[in-house]
């Protein structure tokens, strides 16, 4: 096949925008044809042979975890968050340890950890479980730890209309574990705080007594 059929409709790519992450166009429905024939490709290139009974499944196979892997990229996560309550609710929510499965950018390896999601209500509260799908949505795609920080962040900041909001991430990256500097066990942590969380500082050493305090004891 040749090239054009699937042309990319996030014209400029992953790039981060900084601050306007505002609801990223919705990708198309995934070209499994194209990724198996590429797959394939990989296998001929590194001097398999596609066709021997183990490896004839490989590119459908994998050409069905891409799609999964990579379901964020048609996910609106600024709809996950429309459902909030109005709810006089105005101290801290945190939900901590919610797992997430990344795809680094750089490698197309994954990435996985936990985040923990804070935010100050400003009457508008929105469902636990709402917090973990936006961050899926966020996580399933070529991604930055870094920048998957900061969306998410930015994200509770405009769709809560929260005070403040504080999101912590920690994950092991399998492209430093398995490759390159071969460093299995390395923990990354980044940390993006909006609004009280970054202003003041009592806020914010809340949250990290909060974090430090053991579930449920
Ligand atoms: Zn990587």
């Amino acid at each position: 096949m040749s090239e054009p059929s699937t042309r990319s409709r996030r014209a400029s790519g992953g790039r981060a925008s900084a601050n306007s992450n505002e609801s990223l166009p919705l990708a198309g429905p995934v070209d499994r044809e194209r990724i198996v024939a590429a797959v394939r490709e990989i296998l001929l290139a590194v001097g398999e042979d596609p066709d021997r009974d183990g490896l004839r499944e490989t590119p459908q196979r994998v050409a069905r975890m891409y799609e999964e892997m990579f379901a964020g990229l048609r996910t609106d996560a600024a709809l996950v968050l429309r459902k909030s309550f109005v709810e006089k609710y105005d101290e801290m929510v945190l939900v901590k340890d919610i797992g997430f499965e990344s795809m680094c950018e750089h490698h197309l390896l994954p990435f996985f950890g936990k985040a923990h999601v804070a935010y100050l209500p400003n009457g508008k509260i929105v469902g636990l479980s709402k917090l973990a799908r936006a961050l899926e949505a966020l996580a399933k795609r070529p991604q930055v730890q870094e920048r998957m920080t900061e969306e998410l962040a930015d994200l509770l900041m405009r769709e809560l209309d929260a005070r403040g909001v504080g999101v912590i991430l920690e994950a092991a990256h399998t492209c430093m574990s398995i490759r390159g500097v071969h460093k299995p066990g390395a923990v990354c942590t980044t940390s993006a705080m909006r609004g009280t969380f970054q202003s003041n500082p009592s806020t914010r050493s809340e949250l990290l007594a909060l974090l430090r305090t053991s579930p449920l004891s």
